[in-house]
């Protein structure tokens, strides 16, 4: 039984790498979460680590582009540099893409999802728990 990390207090700010989109979150940010799908491993070279916050809550500054990089997700970039932002499957929260905030974030990393496509020159020692599929619900605690 592995007991789920609590919601983080810290909420924060970022941006892409050319300062372009500026973000702020007014909302508490959730733990971070490497995913290790291809869609995430193709567009970010290794893995994506992710916090999320509910929608109202992310302020974006600046032109965001989206990719729909399937029929529910759409994957938000800056066209100038090339940063990966944020994620957006459609529901109450979207996805940030934690290597993109200020630091320090004061979040830290619940584990990971989609282990079964992890790199396969990547090893995962960090203890931390891994799931096979998409169980961010179980790794982070939710209102
Ligand atoms: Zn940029
Ligand atoms: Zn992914």
């Amino acid at each position: 039984m592995i007991s789920a990390t609590p919601l983080s207090s810290a909420s924060g700010a970022g941006g892409c790498l050319c300062g372009a989109i500026r973000y702020r979150v007014t909302s508490p940010l959730r733990p971070v979460v490497a995913c290790h799908c291809r869609q995430c491993q193709i567009t970010s070279g290794n893995h994506v680590a992710a916090t999320s916050a509910p929608r109202e809550a992310v302020e974006v500054d600046g032109d965001v582009q989206w990719f729909q990089s399937s029929i529910e997700a759409r994957r938000g970039f800056c066209a100038t540099c090339g940063s990966n932002l944020f994620w957006d499957g459609g529901g109450d929260r979207i996805s940030v893409m934690a290597g993109t905030l200020d630091q320090p974030t004061g979040l830290r990393l619940a584990g990971h999802i989609y282990c079964d496509t992890r790199g396969d020159w990547f090893e995962l020692t960090d203890g931390l728990p891994q799931y096979s599929g998409s169980d961010d619900r179980a790794l982070v605690d939710l209102p």
